[in-house]
């Protein structure tokens, strides 16, 4: 029978067959049909073949994935799949606190890009003022990206959520205290996560979302929420796909003195120019620079 990995639970894999839930054991060698991807290990979304083994469930083998939002994984610096596919991501940031960083979102981004994932930039938590917020989002909108603005606490945005979750599987990410657990909660009231507070004395959130997980919507579609993110390690990717994931920075490339300009030190380069002008956000070409010089390296 076939089903979606709906959790990892250490060795063994809670999946959705049909209507119901199953917890059932994984082959140490599974089949990966369509070749063994760049992280061969089962993650929230893949969709497995499982085997009646006497009275177990055992996975067999997985279906190739559609997408995978890959990242370096921290401390060990491989791959890793944070969620197999899912169709669009929801970056989540609180308007104030925690204060939200447009280096953490490029990333995301970029990840998102290379995934073939549709990223949203959700902006939380808009009844704490969004003057600071708006000091950088019209970047983002110039570059094409889709902005939404919304407060659990108001109710404000919560539809277009709905709208946008309904029928798809969403990645929920974004840093710990940015809300993502009390949007769905208020945007679904009776489905249930547990939902951390910021402590007022640090401004920390408090990890609460210990692995990703995929729930069911009430009305069709699935959520995978991930753990609060501190980080974010871009995979290897070639330095043109980089260019690609900052529109805002290729539209600016082709007027760069030289072809193949990579932006960083040649002369008579339009998106230095950009930045010096500001025509274009330093915070936008600093992450460009930074994921360059991190990525380059390794590849
Ligand atoms: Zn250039």
């Amino acid at each position: 029978m076939e089903g979606t990995v709906i959790a990892m639970h250490g060795a063994l894999v809670r999946v959705q067959v049909g209507d119901e839930t199953r917890v059932v054991a994984s082959r140490r060698r599974l089949s990966w049909e369509g070749g063994a991807p760049a992280a061969p290990r089962l993650v929230v979304g893949d969709a497995v073949v499982v085997e009646m083994r006497r009275d177990q469930g055992v996975v067999v083998a997985v279906q190739p994935r559609r997408t995978s939002l890959l990242r370096r994984a921290p401390g060990s610096g491989r791959a890793q799949v944070l969620a197999a596919n899912v169709d669009q991501a929801l970056l989540v940031f609180a308007a104030r606190q925690p204060e939200p960083k447009p280096g953490l979102l490029d990333r995301f981004l970029v990840a998102c890009h290379v995934a073939g994932i549709e990223a949203v930039i959700a902006i939380n938590k808009i009844d704490q003022g969004i003057d600071q917020v708006e000091q950088w989002l019209p970047a983002y909108r110039r570059a094409g990206h889709t902005v939404l603005l919304m407060s659990a606490r108001t109710g404000r945005g919560l539809g277009e959520i709905k709208r946008r979750l309904a029928g798809r599987t969403t990645l929920f990410c974004g840093p710990s205290g940015s809300g993502k657990s009390s949007l769905l909660n208020t945007a679904y009231p009776g489905f249930r996560l547990k939902v951390g507070t910021i402590s007022e004395a640090t401004g920390k959130g408090r990890h609460v979302t210990s692995r990703a997980e995929l729930m069911p919507l009430p009305y069709g579609g699935f959520v995978v929420d991930t753990p609060g993110l501190k980080e974010f390690g871009v995979w290897d990717l070639d330095p043109s796909e980089l260019e690609r994931a900052f529109p805002d920075i290729r539209e600016l490339a082709g007027s760069c003195r030289f072809a193949g300009c990579s932006h960083v030190h040649e002369p008579g380069c339009e998106v230095r120019q950009a930045v010096e002008d500001g025509a274009l956000a330093a915070s936008r070409y600093r992450s460009y620079a930074s994921i360059l010089d991190e990525t380059s390296g390794r590849t």
